[in-house]
């Protein structure tokens, strides 16, 4: 069994042979925290949790690298004024750093309802400043960037002449481009509209800007990635991911980067999920055509007739391949939501089932099913070959409830491991109904709070009413320094 990878680079599925033994190094490009993230950014960082869980299950070890965009130029039109996180705070009226405080923290609060797992390291652009200045030091030192007007910009047509293949990745045509867009040459601070920002000029009233030997400014989003891949996975790394439209130009940049300042190919094998899509439109911020997280989770939106829960949606992404588009809607939720149910009624069923010592014949091959759940997550992760071998062992586990089939103990015990590893600690699908204590901690909270209040307002019969309600139910109130806490009797 030998994991195979779809690598964006080679437009191939390669076997994977990581650069340093059982040791993996995956980086993935974070968010940039000026807005909330939609569904379909999460469907992008849900996919690579999945890779990062299959790998951990396979047996690598995994240093798994995601970052957070909090600074930097993130556009290459040249203007300033598009610094999202500064739009941003003027709009909201805060400072760019609580824009992105803000922001960090909804990331990470959605996260962690769809069950994802942090990275091993989370690095901030801000908090890697130097390294950009340094890698953009040795560009311009090896004749690769330029400085123009206090900015500094990476050269494309050096890059090339000096043995470079800029447009590799995106399978893009340089010289065309070139060609194509040779009268525009001298109309800005480029030499030409390919080359890209590495560092920027800030103007006097620009907020987020820092020191450098070219004046105050700030670095170029492409840079940040590279300076902070290289610094934690090494020159070389194993994987690096993102969503497809980074392709072009966030990863054909850093590419060059990578291999000007250090003359190998930053990166082995290029992953890039595919898009989530919402009436047949990429789901995007910028169109309008989006919906956040927390809309579908609590059904206040016009699309979808019910709630669905987070662990329900990550069923749902997880039924597509990462680099198929899917779209999202209210059926193929509902469809999700009963397969969902039917997945979680024969683990129940599972851990509890006991051999009836009736002899029927079995069609089941525990060994080959095994096998077959293996190819399906070694053939470049394919979740949803993955999930439909787990309903060949749903329907058997039904029939053995109904004595229709049998297994032995062993198997029983091996099929029960299986099941609940590659549910739980591969799919990262949880268990609602263990989950329902967090809910009732939630439901509590907001009952004391109401006592608090009936209190404050001197209505003690309804402050008394609250807390006999709830020791009738078993659930007592104690009021301490600390304020009130509950005991479940
Ligand atoms: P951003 O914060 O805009 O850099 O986006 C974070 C991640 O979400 C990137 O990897 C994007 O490629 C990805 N992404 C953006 N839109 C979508 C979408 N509609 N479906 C899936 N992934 C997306
Ligand atoms: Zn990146």
């Amino acid at each position: 069994m030998q994991l195979k990878i779809y690598n964006s680079l080679s437009a191939e599925k390669e076997i994977f042979t990581p650069i340093n033994g059982n040791k993996v190094g995956m980086y993935v490009c974070g968010p940039t925290v000026y807005s909330n993230v939609h569904l379909g950014n999460v469907r992008t960082f849900m996919n690579f949790d999945f890779i990062y869980r299959s790998l951990k299950h396979l047996g690598y070890d995994v240093r798994y690298v995601r970052n957070i965009t909090d600074a930097g130029h993130l556009t290459d039109d040249g203007d300033v004024n598009n610094d999202r996180f500064v739009k941003q705070s003027r709009l909201e009226k805060l400072e760019p750093m609580e824009i992105v405080q803000k922001y960090t923290v909804d990331f990470h609060k959605v996260l962690e309802k769809f069950n994802l797992l942090p990275p091993t390291i989370e690095p901030t652009a801000t908090g890697h400043i130097i390294e950009q200045i340094e890698l953009t030091k040795d560009l311009i030192e090896k004749g690769l960037a330029y400085e123009s007007n206090g900015s500094v910009y990476f050269d494309v047509r050096a890059y090339n002449e000096k043995g470079g293949n800029y447009g590799e990745l995106s399978k893009r045509n340089i010289d065309e481009l070139f060609a194509n867009t040779r009268d525009l040459d001298g109309q800005n601070e480029k030499k030409n509209p390919q080359d890209f920002a590495l560092w920027k000029k800030a103007s006097p009233e620009h907020i987020m800007k820092w020191i450098s030997p070219w004046g105050e400014g700030f670095p170029g989003w492409h840079l940040e990635c590279t300076a902070m891949s290289t610094k934690y996975l090494g020159e070389q790394f194993d994987i690096h991911g993102g969503g497809m439209d980074l392709k072009f130009p966030h990863h054909e940049c850093e590419i060059a980067q990578g291999k000007g300042c250090n003359g190998v190919s930053p990166v082995k094998y290029w992953l890039h999920a595919n898009m989530l899509t919402m009436n047949g439109q990429r789901m995007s911020k910028s169109t309008g055509n989006y919906i956040l997280p927390q809309q579908l989770i609590s059904g206040e939106n016009d699309f979808f007739e019910k709630p669905f829960h987070p662990t329900v949606v990550r069923f749902n992404f997880l039924q597509a391949h990462y680099r198929s588009v899917l779209d999202i809607s209210n059926e193929a939720m509902l469809a999700s939501e009963k397969g969902f149910q039917r997945l979680m009624e024969s683990l129940k069923v599972l851990n509890t089932v006991t051999l009836s010592g009736v002899e029927a014949s079995s069609s089941f091959d525990l060994k080959e099913w095994k096998q077959k759940c293996y190819d399906a997550l070694n053939d470049d992760f394919n979740s949803p070959i993955l999930i439909s071998h787990l309903f060949e062992a749903v329907s058997f586990i039904f029939k053995l409830k109904d004595g229709k089939e049998s297994i032995s103990s062993e198997d029983l015990e091996e099929l029960k491991t299986l099941m609940n590893a590659f549910v739980f600690d591969v799919l990262g699908l949880q268990n609602i109904e263990e989950n329902n204590n967090s809910k009732l901690d939630q439901t509590l909270q907001v009952l004391i709070e109401l006592r608090n209040q009936a209190r404050k307002a001197k209505n003690f019969e309804l402050s008394d009413q609250i807390r006999d309600k709830l020791l009738e139910q078993g659930i007592e109130l104690k009021d301490g320094r600390e304020g009130t806490s509950y005991v479940l009797n």
